[in-house]
């Protein structure tokens, strides 16, 4: 039979790698099937989401909100919601400054982040509106830094401003830089506590959740040619099954697996890149007042290890970017034979390893060497020394790759072709800065549903 959700308050404590300080008070409230939502029984649904992180969550509020008469389920493989990405990143109410200037990146961003704001400030959410240095060190960095300011202000950032030493200062008072980008816009928040917030509007508008149901095959329904109402089977790892008209995945680190499953397209592929933190001890936190970040290098799409305040008052230094060796392998020795394989096969990640060889080994180096990114954060904090860290949690991030080896830069939505394909939508690509941008995402995955499904 279908597992449903009975979402118990204090779950989330039990949650798959939920970093510490993710589940709030706001999160303990109990939660079963929502009101309007069908009975344990029920196994059919005019839409099913697969995927219970920020963007499934964020995209089944949207469409139930617009379209209250469907019936939609959310359907996720792990026992709790919004364990993985959503669950395991640095919080950061991105501004939208670094993204290329008319991309969906840069449009979702500003819209997301104002969106996230707003949604906290209804629900009582808490956040911090603490800003963002963004800061030079070299000399060489400053023509980037400016290149940089002069796209904030394309993509229609608010109140960024160039700021010289004394300012840096000002600001934040341990911090050395040349010259500095002050992005006020900038705060943190904890994704997690976002998202079941969106999951709990889902279920109160009528939505289902079924948790444990690990999506293994989508396929049209024999006989499915005779107009069924409900042609789509979604069959799980353990034989349960739903049927559905239509179908949104927002798989995270497995949206290639699912994309394939279904028929539609395996490209491109998703490489797990881990991104490790370190934690600044407590009697050292008076060192960090904001987001403090390195000028970021333009091949690549990670940000560069930054200082993040956490809203428990904790600071988190990092990610780093190395190749993970299981996809949700949240420690350093986690090793999976058929994700390695998967890696390996792919023939965009020999050419993506040919390309970035020598930074590859750099990460992989700091990873290992403690001392290494310490000296790095030294360029920005002098006063730290090793002794002030600790190791702290990891994230994996999804990153899609295309066959030529290049890193999907920008969002990726796209459907299927055929009977089965035409019914389906499938998010490709959301890194970073997904969870900032999660309900401008979600509002443009459903206005595409209803495009393309003519709901
Ligand atoms: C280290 C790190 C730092 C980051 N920092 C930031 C930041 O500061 N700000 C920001 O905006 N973004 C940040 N991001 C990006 C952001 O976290 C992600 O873009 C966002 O969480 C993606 O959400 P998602 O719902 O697509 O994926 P996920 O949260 O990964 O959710 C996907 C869900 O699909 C489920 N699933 C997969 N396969 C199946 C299946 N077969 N059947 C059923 N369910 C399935 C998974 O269990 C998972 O719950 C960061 C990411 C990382 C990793």
């Amino acid at each position: 039979m279908v597992a449903v959700l009975r979402y118990l308050g204090g779950a989330c404590r039990r949650a798959l790698g939920c970093f510490p300080g993710a589940c709030g008070p706001a999160l303990s409230r109990p939660w079963t099937l929502g009101g309007g939502g069908r009975s344990a029984s029920t196994r059919s649904f005019d839409v099913a989401i697969v995927g219970g992180g920020i963007v499934g969550l964020a995209s089944a509020r949207a469409l139930i909100r617009r379209h209250p008469a469907l019936s939609v389920v959310v359907l996720e493989k792990e026992k709790d919601l919004a364990v993985h990405q959503t669950g395991h990143n640095s919080g950061v109410i991105h501004s939208g400054i670094y993204y290329k200037p008319e991309s969906l990146k840069a449009k979702l961003c500003v819209q997301g982040a104002a969106l996230i704001y707003e949604y906290c400030n209804q629900k009582g959410i808490p956040y911090k509106q603490c800003g963002k240095l963004i800061v030079a060190v070299e000399q060489e960095e400053i023509p980037r830094l400016k290149a940089l300011y002069e796209r904030g202000l394309q993509n229609g950032v608010q109140g960024l401003r160039l700021i010289q030493q004394e300012d840096i200062r000002k600001k934040e008072p341990y911090c050395r830089g040349l010259l500095a980008i002050d992005c006020p816009y900038t705060g943190i928040v904890d994704y997690r506590q976002v998202a079941l917030s969106f999951a709990q509007d889902f279920q109160e508008a009528g939505g289902s959740v079924l948790t444990d149901f690990e999506v293994k095959d989508i396929k049209m329904a024999d006989g499915s040619k005779n107009g069924m109402k409900y042609p789509i089977v979604i069959k799980n790892t353990k034989g349960e099954e739903i049927q559905c008209q239509y179908v949104v995945t927002c798989a995270g680190l497995y949206s290639d697996r699912i994309s394939e499953l279904s028929g539609c397209n395996p490209d491109p592929h998703i490489i797990p890149f881990r991104g490790d933190y370190l934690l600044l001890k407590p009697e050292k936190c008076y060192l960090v007042k904001g987001n403090i970040y390195p000028v970021p290098d333009s091949r690549f799409p990670f940000l560069g290890v930054h200082f993040t305040p956490r809203m428990d008052g904790s600071i988190w230094l990092g990610p780093n970017a190395v190749l993970a060796f299981k996809r949700e392998g949240y420690r350093p020795f986690d090793f999976s034979a058929s994700d390695v394989t998967d890696i390996i096969i792919n023939s965009g990640f020999l050419k993506l390893v040919f390309q970035n060889f020598f930074y590859g080994v750099n990460e992989m180096y700091k990873a290992c060497c403690l001392g290494a990114t310490v000296k790095h954060l030294q360029k920005f904090i002098p006063e730290i020394t090793v002794s002030d860290i600790l190791r702290g949690p990891a994230g994996v991030r999804a990153q899609a790759v295309d066959k030529g080896g290049n890193l999907v830069d920008d969002f990726v939505f796209d459907g299927g072709v055929g009977d089965a394909g035409n019914r389906i939508l499938h998010v490709r690509n959301a890194p970073s800065p997904a969870a900032t941008s999660s309900l401008a995402i979600s509002k443009m995955i459903v206005d595409e549903m209803q495009q393309r499904f003519e709901l």
